[in-house]
Parts: structure tokens; sequence; C-alpha cells
């Protein structure tokens, strides 16, 4: 979300009113309000529209909002005409101009006869031609034959897109030029009305609270057509998908394309700049794929170190999902798309900390204090109507608005309380026990930074200032599945050779805690073609995919034979301890993590590598986990080459490791806490020696 609060977006129309059923070439407005898009508005003559534009300027104003209003008709003509025509360059003279003599009803106007009339100032034929009713007029040519009047015949801005019309061309399907006389001096009538409050881009600074910005729905015209093609009206989709576009920008992106010298003619907002603006209009805004070589290890490495393959998933992904907007009670958890700013001040006004009596500190003189107390009292949510007098004091309860003619609070327990009056001691200070507004929040900050996953904390926040949707990601669904003819699922009778899956449900349960939506594919034998068609599946409805087992180059080891296939794997051998390598490819554009079967490796190589990856998959961005140095509570001699995670937990302040290292000890993973990283070189550790202690929680 950008500065404006506001984004109404106008598709104007030069045609004459076609009745009260909503239907195309007449007007509509797109509308977004602090980035929610409301239902587009059809209005059905020009007459209307005035109201209605006045009626939305009036309300934005007082409610202290700042209103992007766009307008699908040109600002200015092409260059030497408002000169020729007022004797200025000035545009706005132009308006002016044209709201003196444009005579304008729902029924009829007079377009062509102020066109003709304008071209008998210029010599030779034209500028203006089309004359699309049945009596001649003067001067104006019906069809293009213009010739010497000496003009451009488009604006710079046209020249450089295509599918842009003349706006001297007065009517004929898609002609602008009637649009542009009976628009400008409906907005110039505007500007008066709200005279020092609105600015027109770009021949005035944006610095009022409403600014008029040229668009045209012709520079998203990609995205409006896929939305066409699930039916509707096009004007209705153009007017709400540019307001979304123009909303979504972000405020570094929206100043680039503000940022134009077109004093004469104007511009067109977002010329230029037409894949982002499409992209940021879509109704479902897609990411763009992964790159197919994003887990391409470079030739010859053997054990790449753990930092090196962490800064190349760093590098290489991002996020992979889309958008939607949830209210604040859903949105625990997951993860901002945008910046949030305060909708209103935390507190809104000034109030008491504590329960006591309010009074003006100037009236207070030397010495002892006895203030007479006036009627009434003022209390949380319950505004005192009146005001206190100088020299007086009010009862006054904590959370109440402070009444007028009260800037300061005494505690009732430094009180002695009379008969209409209390007394107290001298020494307090202005100001006391008083809160001022937006002393915590100020409307318009930002309250809360895109990409953060938002805690409880952040939604008491986001609800004291005023905010009830948040704009989130899209939650990253994972799809588990487990590898290994050996494995049979927990309940089911279990042969001698055989063990029970033990990483699929610790895994289904790592990605609810990361916060993401787990899909459970379940149990794959060590058979190839079955995998594959578990891996299309998991392609075709999750975001990224997490295996265990058959991740190295056995034999059996099928997750990488048919990542391999697919030409879509890199084995990736990291310098680490526990972990085998790991195998990661993208299958149909899926990323997928292949892990090692070992529960301890699985469940270290899931938090050292795939959390962090799937974090940049959701939107969250790159996490690093919080250590701790702590002093070790055990001897080791660390060998060099291999970075080492041991499962740890803390005890009397110092950070104890399991009895044993063994991979397969999954009883070592339930016991420990946390995970203790021993850097990749030599180490020799004695007991109070620092090591890093990482707990799990720091993962989530
Ligand atoms: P693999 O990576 O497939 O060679 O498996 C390595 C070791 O982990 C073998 O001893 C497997 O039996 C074991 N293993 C593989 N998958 C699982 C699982 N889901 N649960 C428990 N152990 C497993
Ligand atoms: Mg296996």
């Amino acid at each position: 979300m950008n500065r404006f609060d506001t984004v109404a977006i106008v598709d104007w129309s030069a045609g004459n009113d076609t009745g009260p059923a909503p239907r195309k070439d007449a007007i509509w407005v797109g509308l977004t309000r602090q980035g929610h898009a409301e239902d587009p508005i059809y209005i059905r003559n020009r007459a209307l529209a005035e109201d209605a534009l006045s009626s939305l300027i009036e309300a934005e104003l007082s409610a202290g909002c700042r209103l992007f209003l766009g307008f699908d008709f040109p600002f200015g003509y092409p260059r030497g005409f408002a000169g020729a025509l007022t004797g200025t360059d000035d545009p706005l003279a132009v308006w002016a101009w044209l709201e003196a003599r444009v005579e304008d009803s729902p029924k009829s106007n007079n377009r062509f006869d102020l066109a003709g009339e304008i071209n008998g100032r210029f010599p030779g034929v034209g500028p203006f031609w089309f004359n699309a009713i049945k009596r001649e007029i003067d001067d104006l040519p019906r069809k293009d034959t213009r010739a010497g009047h000496g003009l451009p015949e488009k604006r710079r801005a046209e020249e450089q897109s295509k599918g842009t019309f003349s706006c001297w061309q007065m009517g004929g399907a898609g002609a602008v030029g009637g649009q542009v006389f009976t628009g400008l001096p409906v907005l110039e009538r505007l500007r008066r009305r709200f005279a020092g409050r609105i600015a027109v881009w770009p021949f005035e600074p944006l610095d009022r609270p409403v600014s008029f910005v040229e668009i045209w729905p012709g520079l998203i015209n990609p995205a409006v057509k896929e939305a066409e093609a699930r039916g509707g009206i096009r004007d209705a989709h153009q007017v709400r998908m540019l307001a979304r576009a123009v909303s979504r920008l972000p405020e570094a992106r929206l100043k680039v394309m503000l940022d134009v010298n077109a004093p004469e003619e104007g511009w067109i907002m977002g010329q230029g700049f037409e894949d982002e603006l499409t992209a940021a209009a879509r109704d479902t805004l897609q990411p763009p794929p992964l790159r197919d070589d994003c887990f391409a290890l470079p030739a010859g490495v053997d054990w790449t170190p753990v930092d090196e393959a962490l800064a190349m998933l760093q590098d290489r992904l991002h996020p992979v999902v889309g958008r939607e907007d949830v209210s604040v009670s859903e949105a625990a958890g997951r993860i901002l798309t945008e910046d949030v700013m305060a909708q209103r001040s935390n507190p809104p006004l000034p109030n008491t900390a504590v329960d006591g009596y309010g009074f003006a500190y100037e009236a207070l003189g030397d010495g002892n204090q006895v203030l007479p107390l006036v009627e009434g009292r003022a209390a949380a949510g319950l505004a005192f109507e009146g005001s206190v007098p100088s020299g007086h004091a009010i009862r006054i309860l904590t959370g109440a608005a402070l009444p007028n003619g009260v800037d300061t609070v005494i505690l009732q327990e430094d009180v002695t309380l009379g008969d209409g009056e209390i007394a107290f001691r001298p020494g307090v200070k202005p100001f006391a026990n008083t809160r001022k507004a937006g002393e915590d929040v100020k409307a318009g900050d930002v309250a809360l930074q895109s990409g953060r996953k938002l805690t409880p904390a952040d939604l008491a926040l986001a609800s004291a200032v005023g905010v009830d949707r948040l704009p989130v990601f899209k939650q990253l669904k994972v799809a588990v599945l487990s590898t290994g003819d050996e494995l049979v699922d927990a309940g089911q009778e279990a042969a001698p050779g055989q063990i029970y899956d033990a990483n699929r449900p610790m895994l289904a349960a790592l990605i609810e805690q990361f916060g993401f939506d787990c899909l459970d594919l379940g149990r794959v034998p060590d058979d190839r073609e079955t995998l594959r068609s578990h891996f299309d599946r998991a392609a075709r409805e999750a975001d990224a995919i997490i295996t265990s087992g058959g991740a190295s180059s056995g034999d059996e080891d099928h997750v990488s034979a048919l990542l391999t296939e697919a030409g879509a794997m890199a084995e990736w051998r990291v310098a680490l301890k526990p972990g085998r390598p790991l195998a990661l490819g993208l299958w149909q554009g899926v990323p997928v993590f292949g892990l090692p079967g070992n529960p301890v490796a699985a469940l270290v190589c899931t938090l050292i590598f795939a959390r962090p990856a799937m974090a940049l998959l959701s939107g969250q961005g790159w996490m690093e986990p919080q250590g701790f140095d702590v002093p070790a509570g055990f001897a080791k001699n660390k060998k060099p080459g291999r970075r080492e995670y041991l499962r740890a937990r803390m005890r009397k302040g110092r950070a104890e490791v399991f009895k044993s290292e063994g991979s397969g000890r999954i009883s070592g993973l339930s016991w420990a806490e946390g995970l203790v990283e021993l850097p990749d070189g030599e180490l020799a550790i004695t007991e109070g020696s620092p090591v890093r202690f990482i707990p799990f929680g720091s993962f989530l």
C-alpha cells in the first residue's frame, strides 16, 4: 500500500445517458479503500458523475484521507494548442476555457459546434475532426481531411503508446476527443469547489490531499482480458483492476511512475511500466515461477560449506504464493505482503493513565493545593462533554479522554477528598499521568512492516490503530511424503524387517508449526512410477514438496533418481553432520526438498535448509534462527571439515548434549529442546567454554 488511502479510477464517457441498468460505455468508477477493492460503481450520466465525484472528494477530505482520482482522458493537448487558444502554455488555462464554453446535459452537448469554432481560429483545416450529428458544422470536417492547422497529431505520451487515439478526433469508436471536452469542465469545477485541496498531475506538485491523475486502462490490457474472459463488463473490470493496481503499488514505485516532466501536454501515469502495472492489476497476483536452475550447484565442488549452500538458496528462491486479505482474527501466523498504516492514532485522544483527578496545570499556585470539583466525571469511553474551568478539578478514570481544560492528572492516592473539593501537596509535574494523542502510534505511520509473520501482539496493534483486514500471502502448501519399502504406518502390523514411518508425522507437524499448510501424501514404496504419480499430484496441489528417504545415489534411491531423470535435480553434498546428500530439485516447477531418511538427519536438514528456504517461498523472506552463546555443559573434541549439530537442551544455564551422537537415536531428538551448532573448523570444547545453542522455537 502507498500513501493514498483511497484510489478511485473513473472511466469517463462522452456518450448520452444510456439508462439505469449498468452497461458498457457509460461512466464507471473503480474504488479501493485502504487497499480493499469495492464493487465498481455504474453512473449513467455525467451530471450524476459530477455530483458523485464531488461527494466522494468531500467525504475523503472530511475523513482526513488522501485520494488518488484517476481519469481516462488526456489532461492536456499536443504542444502549442494551449498557447494558441488561450495565450498561455498552461494546460489548466484550457480547462478554464472549455469550462466557460462547453454546454453539457445528459441528453446532448455542444462539443461538435465548439470544436468547429476552435478550428476556425486555426489556419487550414482542423485540428479537430469528426461530426456525429446530422447538421453540417462550419470548419469541422466529417472525414479526416485536415491539413495545415500546424499542430502535432498526438502528445508525446500517445506517440509512445500503441493503441492510443488522438484527442482531435471528436467521435467514432474509441475516440477520446469528446471525453476531453466533456471531462475537463467537470474537473475544472471540482478544482474550484475544492480550491487548494486538489492537485493536478503532472502540472502541480502532489502535495494536497486530492490528486487528479491521468490514467489509461489500455496499459493493463492483458490483465483486463483475463478477467473479461470470465464474464462481466469490460469497463467495470478496467476501473476495478486499475484502482487495485494503483493501490497495490509500493510507495517507491508509485513515486517513480509519477515522476514525469510534461508541463504542457501531461502524461499517462504508468506508461513505460505496463508490465509492472499489469502484474499489480491481476486478480490472482501470481508470482513468477522459480528458475529451472535454482538448485544448480557450481561444477566440480565436492562438499559445499553450510553457509555457501544457504547463500545459494537465499539468492535463488523467491515467494511462490499469491495474496489475499484476511480479517485480523484470522491473521495470526500469516505473513504481511505490504506495510500496514495506522488508520487511527493510538491513543486517539489525550487520556489519563490512572484513576485520579484532572485539572489545568497552569492554574496551580504555590504550596498545598485545594481545588473545587466540577459536577460529573470523565470515564473511559464516556467523554465529559463540558469544560473544566481553570482552577477546578474533575474526577477522571483510567483511559478517559482528557476533558477540555485538563492537561494534568493527580493520582487518587495522593489526594485528600473533601466535600466537593480535593487537596494535595505541591510537586505535581505538568502533564503528569497523561498520555498524548498518538504517543504510541500516529495515524498514517507504518504500524506493521511487510514480510512480518503476524504475532498475537501484532493483532493487538492492528486492532488498536483501526485496521480490521490485513493483506497477507496465501499460506504455503507443503506436500510431505515418506519413501522406503521397509516403512509401515503407525497402527499397522509390522513384519520383522519393517519399521514404522517416524519421519512423516514429525515433518507434517513441523510444517504446521512453521505456519504452512501440510498436504500429507502418505508413504511411497521404492518404486519409481508410484513416486512419479505422487510427485505429479504434489506439483498440482502444493507449492513445495518435502520427502524423506531415497535421496542419495544408491539403487533404491528413487527420489534422486526421478529428479535426475527429469533433469531438475542437484545432489547437494553439504558439509554438515548429521546429514547425507540432500536432493534438491524442481518437479514441474515446484521445489522438492529430498531429505535423508534417517530421522535425526531429516530433522536437522529440515531446520537448517528447508526452513529458511520455505520462509522465502512463503513470502516471509530469509530467516536466520536466533542462537545464543552459552557455556557448554559437556566436553568434546570436534574434527575439522563439517559443521555439526548436536541434540541439546539448556539446564542450569549450560547447554547439555544427548549422551549419544548416534544418528538413529530418535529418543535423543525427543529429549532435545534445541541444537548446539559447532563451527566448520576443528574445536576443543571443555565444560564452560562458549557454544551456540539454538532453541527449536527459533526455527518457527
Ligand atoms: P534412506 O535415506 O532411504 O537410505 O534411509 C536411511 C535410513 O533411514 C534407513 O535406515 C531407513 O530405514 C530410515 N528411514 C527412512 N525413512 C524413514 C522414515 N520415514 N521413518 C523412519 N526411518 C526412516
Ligand atoms: Mg530408503
